[in-house]
């Protein structure tokens, strides 16, 4: 039997890395760029992250926090004052020595060319993250404990020289928020950490329908400077892992090098316990290898810049008109009214001159959750046809229009459902009970081997050398009520895998992109 043709080729069990660029593109999200590592972010991708950063944005508010800028140059002396973080970002920093061009004309050629002249005295670093030049302002704000908590959030772009891009997931430039906070005690840092962590948690959850595995990093892959470095944890559908969001609990670290400190509530002078947490454009690459199908990209509906697009279909000149102000005056009815989430609905008629099965494939590609079509005989029987991107390739329903307009917010909830329940599934169907270190060893010779929970008590160096040998690492020590099931926690045995000793947590190992 010969395959289903699909819109993507290859599909992703042909060739998931290659499937993922070639999404990307049939979608119209992104593209590389000239710059090395850097992409240009097409208006059907910005979308996607204009409705995250709005999304998240009021839940950043609705916490305590608030925006601001801070510059995208960074003196070089500021990321020598935290040595281990200065450590942790030197491979990836891009270095701004000079402050002017001269125009020198080549006698030969007879070409310009510009030369870089003025060196600067200070070099300054792109900012790879901010936590050196907040903290620099934090520790001229910050003078009593009447100042603190701190809660700042910063939307910008980031600059990491990444060796191995890939488009949205790991790019040289990208786009992120990253939050910074100074509170007065340790307690206060911590519980900003965690909820945070959790509010990501619930964010993947309940706007990209992303089921996570929240957790700690150990120590071989904590944030540089950090003292605890919690992670929220996603499965795409190679059953690779992917970082999708960091909560950092930075103790007294950065406020120890960069003096940010207070009279407390005693006179006494302390220094502030900060943390800093980030998500990026690394959340639309992670959507993308979540949800999508062999037909292109499947959008869950909160971040979809359309919910649903109306195609006409109008065969003769003579009732076209007709058909168009029928979808016009279903797309502002749609448009007026609220999703399930509280926004309005977001409708688009696809009124372009082009044949009807070209614009459904578009769309198809471009993951919008609904498509409706509506033709002559529609108008006249009162009915759409419709059709949802999450249960691709469809049989077309008809609906009656009322009841179609009624129904879309329980429609659009319904595929949000659906995409949560089909990831977390696999994902549960892809993680591992395994306390054998001989079954560990074979396991990672299988082609997508999924994720395995292992007991765990090892050292950092132990870590290091299973990290090597098999190219792994550990995910994240799952925390307390993780979401993980029953089952498989219960499977876990209650030795170290590696040391035999009594464990100190459970592991979750797995490959990552
Ligand atoms: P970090 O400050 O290193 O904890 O980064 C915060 C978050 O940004 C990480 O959890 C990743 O999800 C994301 N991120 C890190 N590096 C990149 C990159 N090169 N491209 C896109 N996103 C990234």
């Amino acid at each position: 039997m010969s395959a289903a043709k699909t819109a993507i080729t290859p599909t992703r069990q042909q060739d998931f890395p290659e499937w993922y660029q070639q999404v990307i593109k049939a979608a119209d999200l992104a593209e590389n760029s000239e710059t090395r590592g850097c992409m240009v972010i097409k208006p059907w991708g910005y979308g996607i992250w204009e409705l995250i950063q709005q999304q998240l944005d009021r839940r950043f508010k609705a916490t305590g926090h608030q925006n601001a800028y801070f510059p995208l140059l960074i003196p070089l002396s500021y990321l020598e004052k935290e040595a281990e973080h200065a450590e942790g970002f030197a491979t990836e920093c891009a270095v701004v020595t000079h402050h002017r061009l001269e125009a020198v004309k080549d006698e030969e050629t007879g070409k310009t060319k510009m030369i870089p002249t003025g060196e600067l005295a200070e070099p300054y670093v792109i900012r790879p993250t901010s936590e050196t030049i907040i903290g620099a302002a934090f520790a001229r704000w910050v003078q009593s404990y009447r100042d603190l908590p701190l809660l700042i959030n910063q939307w910008a772009n980031v600059m990491r020289w990444e060796m191995r891009p890939r488009l949205f997931l790991r790019t040289a430039e990208f786009l992120w928020q990253e939050g910074h906070t100074a509170h007065e005690t340790k307690d206060e840092a911590i519980a900003e950490t965690r909820m945070i962590h959790r509010l990501y948690e619930e964010f993947l959850r309940d706007h990209l329908a992303i089921p996570i595995v929240p957790g700690e990093k150990t120590e071989n892959e904590r944030f540089p400077g950090a003292d605890m470095t919690l992670t929220v944890e996603a499965m795409v559908q190679d059953c690779k892992a992917i970082q999708a969001g960091t909560s950092h609990y930075l103790g007294q670290n950065f406020s120890k090098a960069q003096n940010i400190s207070f009279a407390g509530r005693d006179g006494a002078q302390s220094f502030a316990e900060t943390t800093s947490w980030g998500v990026s454009t690394r959340l639309i690459g992670t959507l993308i290898m979540a949800h999508s199908d062999d037909d292109g990209l499947v959008l869950p509906p909160r971040v979809a810049t359309q919910q649903v697009i109306i195609i006409p279909v109008t065969p003769k000149e003579d009732t076209k008109e007709a058909v168009l102000a029928a979808c016009h005056a279903l797309a502002d009815t749609l448009c007026g009214t609220k999703s399930y989430h509280g926004d309005p609905i977001r409708a688009h008629v696809d009124s372009r001159d082009l044949q009807g099965g070209q614009k459904k494939w578009e769309w198809v590609k471009k993951g919008a959750p609904i498509r409706i079509e509506i033709g002559p005989r529609d108008i006249e029987s009162r009915k759409v046809c419709l059709q949802r991107r999450d249960q691709q390739p469809t049989e077309k329903a008809f609906m009656d229009k009322e009841e179609f307009i009624q129904s879309v917010p329980d429609i659009l909830q319904q595929i949000h459902d659906n995409l949560l329940s089909r990831a977390l599934e696999f994902r549960n169907a892809n993680i591992f009970a395994c306390n054998d270190m001989g079954e560990f060893d074979k396991h990672w010779e299988k082609e997508n081997p999924g994720w395995l929970a292992t007991p765990w008590s090892g050292t950092a160096a132990e870590e290091d050398v299973l990290s090597k040998q098999h190219k792994i690492t550990i995910r994240c020590l799952p925390i307390e009520d993780a979401g993980l099931p029953e089952e498989l926690l219960a499977a876990v045995g209650q030795d170290c895998i590696l040391t035999g000793k009594a464990r100190n947590s459970v592991a979750l190992w797995g490959r990552s992109y």
